[in-house]
């Protein structure tokens, strides 16, 4: 007997109608203005009973955390108040009565003998008040109804429900509809009041917090001007609330130099919810009301209700002064010996590893001396632990007084100490021998500690970069062992180790010969011929090597004394000497009519002097010779050195028209986009690549290859090496014009290169002399 398949609708009166609706309007009403939740609920009790015409009016809260609903309000007599309110059911008591098939129009009717109220639902029982025989359509004592409050989402918020109709009729679907409507209302005030309720708590919560934060808090508009500043910033940085809500906060707040970049990030903040500084720490400087600046952590969050609120920025300030006070102190004790305050040996070490790094890419040398205090444990058995400590940070002094602003000074422990020296040019190991030298020197003189005089010396252990040894690790050893070597030999004095040591002796009688050499005019040049390979044939230039005529070796190539030149003052004298003697040379042969192109080797330790390009410049135009006529053989190092005196040296003479060719191209390791920015003039192959051309298949692909990207580049291109007639032929057959090479014609003396050049030098046309290399 389910009330929807009843025939029978009654309508109800159009006075009815509006009891309704004045009933469900008041609900409405009250729903937008009253916050306080029991109030909406009992005028949504009241509406219900007085629309509808039932006695009692029941509203169940429902709450999620226990799963129970609790009676907040009852409409009807007082005995009904105080039998029902507070009472608690459970949601499983409802399952049954809010079965689907009682549902119509939104209401759960359940009519009379739906259930025994007795045993079935005992948790709900309605006071049962039996009316007998009463007609179908009439409320029949233990009818029930219900109406449940489901906000959005199907979340439960309560049931309502209804009995004893003042009318004594079961409702109809208009009556359902009202009913169902006023639940609706009740639903939307209890929301926002549960809304209402959690946003007070939370705002309660956060003002709590912000105002108790430890962290200073501020909020900036969209304009960057700062709306809020809480205790913590005031004490933080020093500014009264007052004084900075309104103001800018970059003005006020932000170090002059970073106030552009602020102003940027912020504004990118402000518009960009996904902006990357958003919740991250950054650390950073404010500037304290005292105009002092800052360390701090500032942490950004943005927050925009709703698209058409404006956004606002709140920065969480924390001081870090403290932090990065023992951060510094904790590095510095990693790094620094406590006792004299110098850096100890693993600092010492990330000093030679960069002064290592950096001496790689100059070409500079590095010396690091390990230096032993000579009867130091006598002082400390003697004088006690005590003066031991005095006397060392004495000798920390008088070593720190003797070194360059640049060298490094630690110590190892104990009485040991390092000392580096970096960036070392010139005459590196002499050099060093000056320092050390000097070091010993100084610690010999005797110390006061307390009221005693001691005399101490010391022995010192070098080892060289790059003559002993290219890393941290082995030079530190050398520098030991050699020092061991300077303390067995008697103590207060220095030795080098073994390898440099060698290289000393015999670079120091080498330097004393190569100035006598130069003196004595023991040093020729010889020239190789450029030949062109092309049935045009002939001699498109020489290139000048130089040599030395030992009065006892004989004829002594570059090889064997080149380096050790250039590693002592010699190389620039020898380097002086090359172009003046080029320089006459070629004013000689310009008298009798010969213009060939002439090439000169330049090392990069040359190239680095302050005034190479000037003095070759100097030497080309005294005997009036065109510097078009002139080519400067770079190795690729020296290309790829980013010294500026090496760029600036390339370009004065680029300027002046000499020519610049890469030489041992492909010797090295250059990176090629490098060279290609360089813009070289002419590229020479080096001789190791054409070795195994043409029998090699990777040889000649090699070769191939780099024959491609000679022509790529646009460089005049020679071949070095040629020693056979096969690879002269390969030469022609993959078009290059331009070789030189023992087959074609060893480097000659004067009077044969003359005779050469009269035979077979193409004629120069002086306004293309580059591409008379090439013709
Ligand atoms: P480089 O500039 O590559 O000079 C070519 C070297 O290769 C010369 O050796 C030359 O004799 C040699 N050579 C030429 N054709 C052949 C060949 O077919 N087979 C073989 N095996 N070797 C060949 P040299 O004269 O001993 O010069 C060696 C290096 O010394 C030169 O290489 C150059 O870098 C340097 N050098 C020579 N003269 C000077 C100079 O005046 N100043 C500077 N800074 N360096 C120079
Ligand atoms: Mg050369
Ligand atoms: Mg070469």
């Amino acid at each position: 007997m389910l009330e929807s398949s009843e025939p029978a609708r009654r309508r109800g009166d159009s006075t009815a109608t509006l009891t309704h609706l004045h009933g469900l309007l008041e609900v409405a009403r009250l729903v937008g203005r009253e916050a306080d939740l029991d109030k909406v609920l009992a005028t949504v009790a009241r509406a219900v009973s007085e629309t509808l015409g039932f006695a009692t009016v029941v509203v169940n809260l429902y709450r999620p955390e226990t799963d129970e609903y609790e009676v907040r309000t009852v409409h009807g007599s007082d005995a009904a108040s105080e039998l029902l309110l507070g009472q608690v059911t459970t949601g499983e008591s409802w399952s049954g009565l809010l079965d689907p098939v009682f549902r119509r129009r939104g209401a759960y009717f359940v009519p009379a003998g739906a259930f025994d109220w007795e045993t079935d639902i005992k948790s709900y029982a309605p006071p049962i008040r039996l009316v007998p025989d009463a007609p179908d359509d009439a409320w029949h004592a233990d009818d029930a109804m219900f109406i449940p409050l489901d906000g959005p989402g199907g979340r439960r918020y309560g049931i309502i429900s209804v009995d004893e109709p003042n009318s004594r009729r079961r409702p109809d679907d208009q009556q359902l509809d009202v009913l169902n409507a006023v639940a609706a209302h009740a639903t939307l005030a209890i929301e926002s009041a549960f809304q209402v309720a959690a946003l007070e708590t939370a705002v309660a919560r956060h003002e709590a917090v912000i105002e108790a934060s430890l962290d200073g808090m501020l909020a900036i508009d969209a304009s960057l001007n700062v709306i809020e500043f809480n205790p913590a910033a005031e004490r933080t940085l020093g500014f009264r609330r007052d004084d900075v809500i309104g103001t800018d906060v970059v003005d006020v707040l932000v170090l002059p130099d970073r106030r552009e970049n602020s102003r940027r990030v912020l504004a990118e903040c402000i518009t960009d919810p996904g902006a990357d500084i958003l919740g991250r720490h950054v650390e950073t400087f404010a500037i304290r009301a005292d105009g002092t600046p800052l360390p701090i952590e500032i942490s950004l969050t943005r927050v925009q209700r709703s698209p058409e609120d404006a956004p606002v920025l709140y920065a969480f300030v924390r001081d870090i002064s403290e932090r990065r006070r023992s951060q510094d102190q904790l590095t510095y004790l990693a790094y620094h010996d406590s006792l004299t305050g110098l850096p100890n040996r693993s600092q010492i070490e990330r000093h030679l590893e960069l002064a290592l790094a950096r001496a790689q890419r100059n070409g500079h040398a590095v010396a690091l001396m390990f230096a032993d205090l000579d009867d130091f444990k006598l002082v400390n058995d003697r004088l006690g632990h005590a003066s031991g400590d005095r006397l060392l940070a004495a000798v920390a002094e008088r070593l720190r007084g003797k070194l360059r602003a640049t060298d490094v000074l630690g110590r190892h422990g104990g009485d040991e100490f390092l000392v580096l020296l970096t960036d070392l040019t010139g005459d590196p190991i002499s050099k060093a021998e000056t320092v050390a030298s000097e070091l010993i020197g100084v610690l010999r003189e005797p110390f006061v500690v307390g009221s005693s005089e001691v005399r101490i010396g010391a022995s010192i252990g070098i080892s060289m970069y790059p003559q002993d040894a290219a890393d941290t690790e082995a030079l530190l050893r050398h520098a030991d062992v050699a020092m061991y070597q300077a303390k067995s030999n008697g103590g207060g004095r220095f030795a080098f180790h073994e390898h440099s040591n060698t290289l000393r002796a015999r670079r120091a009688s080498l330097t004393a010969q190569l100035r006598r050499a130069l003196a004595e005019n023991e040093f020729v040049l010889h020239y190789q011929p450029v030949w062109n390979l092309t049935h045009a044939g002939g001699l498109a230039g020489m290139e000048a090597l130089v040599r030395w005529q030992h009065p006892e070796l004989g004829l002594l190539m570059p090889g064997s004394f080149i380096d050790a030149a250039e590693e002592s003052s010699m190389g620039d004298e020898l380097a002086d000497w090359v172009a003046h003697a080029l320089c006459s040379q070629a004013a000689e042969w310009q008298r009798s009519g010969l213009r060939p192109i002439l090439s000169l080797n330049a090392s990069p330790q040359q190239l680095r002097a302050p005034d190479f390009a000037e003095r070759l410049l100097r030497e080309i135009s005294r005997d009036g010779l065109d510097p078009n006529n002139f080519v400067v053989e770079l190795t690729e190092s020296a290309w790829t050195i980013d010294a500026l005196g090496t760029l600036a040296a390339i370009e004065s003479l680029r300027s002046a028209g000499v020519r610049l060719a890469i030489d041992d191209f492909g010797a090295g390791y250059s990176s090629l986009a490098r060279l290609r920015q360089l813009h070289f003039d002419g590229l020479k192959v080096d001789r190791e690549l054409l070795r195994d051309v043409p029998t090699d298949p990777t040889a000649v692909a090699v070769m191939r290859a780099v024959l491609d990207l000679a022509r790529a580049c646009g460089a005049t291109t020679v071949v070095e090496g040629v020693e056979t007639e096969h690879q002269r032929k390969f030469l022609i057959a993959h078009g290059v014009e331009l070789a030189q090479g023992f087959h074609l014609a060893r480097p000659q003396p004067v009077a044969e290169a003359t005779r050469l050049l009269e035979r077979f030098l193409i004629s120069a046309r002086r306004d293309t002399p580059l591409r008379l290399l090439a013709s």
